[in-house]
Formats: structure tokens, C-alpha cells, sequence
């Protein structure tokens, strides 16, 4: 059993409410010795917090509204999810992070304009708080670096979650010096070329581990709800990549994790 750390599961949906318990219980035995949480509106917003109370120091939480749900009302939805970071002082809070934000303009473009500003918006209130960023990047990588380029010198850092570019996109990411690129299932599906984008261009100190649950389930479990315990599949796939043991990986992605989410863990 190697310790990891999942930082991006949406175990507070609904695809977990019959068996989170179960799910949270098998993480432990698999070794994930912490969950991140990412929002995706205010809704899980709320929820997440409240989950992350009944399992202190095990499950971290984040805020923020999902790139797919910026709608023509997102500044009253942020409005809402701004109180939510308000009252958290850093010592007691579960909150680890502002996510997910981002980009998306593979479904639709329609509010493409409000998604640029919502994104903007959260990315402020990482330079305000402190807190790193959950980022998600679908088909707008330029307009993306764009506004975090903007930031970059005030912003605390974060992770370009799922990510599954090319070399080029990977290195123009990694020129954010405090951020990391998530990895889960998608490199151990048979098309992907991230077994051999990342040891190319991305160093070991630039990568932490994730699985998007419940999507995203790594092979051989693709096509099945994804949980936390399956990161021991990712371990696998980037330990054969990077031509080191699952240990090395887990112990330098658990590094990176503090280092950008300032935690201990
Ligand atoms: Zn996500």
C-alpha cells in the first residue's frame, strides 16, 4: 500500500450518495490518504463543505463555479459562492483550494464571454485568499493562459487538472513556475499519449494525481464509475512511463501537493 493523495474527486455527487461511505472507506484501504473535492457550482459548493466537516483531515474541499455551469446568471451564483469563502478563517477551514474554474468551449461557446469573466473573477480571489486553483481547460487553452498570465505574478499556484495535451501545450502550461498538471485514468487509456508527452517535457515535480471521479475510470476499469482507491492504476501507468516505482511517484506527487496547496498532509 502506497499513501497518495486524490486532489480532484466529485465523491459529493450523486453518483456516490448510495455508498460514499464504502467509496471513502475503500480509498483508505487502497492508500489515498487524503480526497480534494472541486465544486462545480453552488450547490456542491455547499455540500462539499458540509462533507468535509464529517471527515476532518481527510477530505479537503473547494468552491467555485464549473466553467460548464457559467450561465447568463453566473455573477449572482459568484456572488453566493464568494460568502462561502468569507467566513473560513485558515486555521479551521476544510477549504483548499478555489475550483473548478476554467474555460470549456467543447460543448458550446454560447456563453463564452460570461465564462472569460466568471474565470477571471475566480482567479482574483485566488491572488485575494491565497488559495491555489483547481483549473479545467477544454479547447481554450489560449484564452486561458491569457488571463492567468495576467495574474501570474500574484497568483499562489494550482493545477491544470486532467490534463492531456501535447508537449507544446504541456511546456506552455509548466511556464507557470507554481503550477502542476493533474494526471488520472486518461494516461492509461490506449490512444493517450501522455506515457510519452510527460517524461518528455514534464518532470516529476510538475505532475500530482487525481480521477476526476466519477469519470475518467482508468483502464481496466474504464466505462465504470471512477473512485478514489482506482489511483493505483494511474500509480502503475506513470511509474512504467517515467521508468521509476509506484513508491517514487507517490511519494514526489504527495511532495508537490504540499507544495502547491501549502498543506501539510
Ligand atoms: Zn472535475
Amino acid at each position: 500500500m502506497i499513501p497518495f493523495i486524490d486532489t480532484h474527486a466529485h465523491i459529493d455527487g450523486e453518483e456516490f450518495a448510495e455508498d460514499r461511505e464504502a467509496v471513502i472507506a475503500r480509498a483508505k484501504e487502497a492508500g489515498a490518504k487524503a480526497i480534494f473535492l472541486p465544486a462545480i457550482d453552488l450547490t456542491s459548493s455547499e455540500r462539499i463543505l458540509q462533507l468535509c466537516q464529517q471527515y476532518p483531515g481527510y477530505l479537503y474541499g473547494m468552491v467555485g463555479l464549473h466553467p460548464e455551469e457559467v450561465k447568463a446568471d453566473y455573477q449572482e451564483a459568484l456572488e453566493k459562492i464568494k460568502a462561502l469563502l468569507l467566513p473560513l478563517t485558515a486555521d479551521v477551514s476544510p477549504l483548499i483550494a478555489i475550483g473548478e474554474v476554467g474555460l470549456d468551449y467543447y460543448w458550446s461557446r454560447e456563453f463564452k464571454q460570461e465564462q472569460l469573466e466568471a474565470f477571471e473573477t475566480q482567479v482574483q480571489w485566488s491572488v485575494e485568499t491565497h488559495l491555489p486553483l483547481m483549473i479545467h481547460c477544454r479547447k481554450a487553452q489560449n484564452e486561458l493562459v491569457h488571463i492567468i498570465k495576467k495574474y501570474a505574478k500574484e497568483l499562489p499556484g494550482g493545477v491544470f487538472h486532467c490534463f492531456t495535451g501535447n508537449e507544446k501545450e504541456a511546456e506552455e502550461l509548466l511556464q507557470f513556475d507554481r503550477f502542476v498538471l493533474g494526471i488520472g485514468g486518461v494516461s492509461t487509456f490506449k490512444k493517450s499519449h501522455l506515457p510519452e508527452v510527460l517524461p518528455a517535457v514534464v518532470p516529476l515535480d510538475r505532475i500530482v494525481l487525481e480521477t476526476d471521479s466519477p469519470y475518467m475510470a482508468p483502464v481496466p476499469l474504464r466505462g465504470q464509475r471512477n473512485e478514489p482507491a482506482y489511483v493505483a492504476h494511474v500509480l502503475k501507468k506513470l511509474a512504467e512511463a517515467y521508468g521509476v516505482t509506484p513508491e517514487v511517484i507517490a511519494e514526489q506527487t504527495n511532495r508537490n501537493v504540499e507544495r502547491v496547496f501549502g498543506v501539510k498532509l
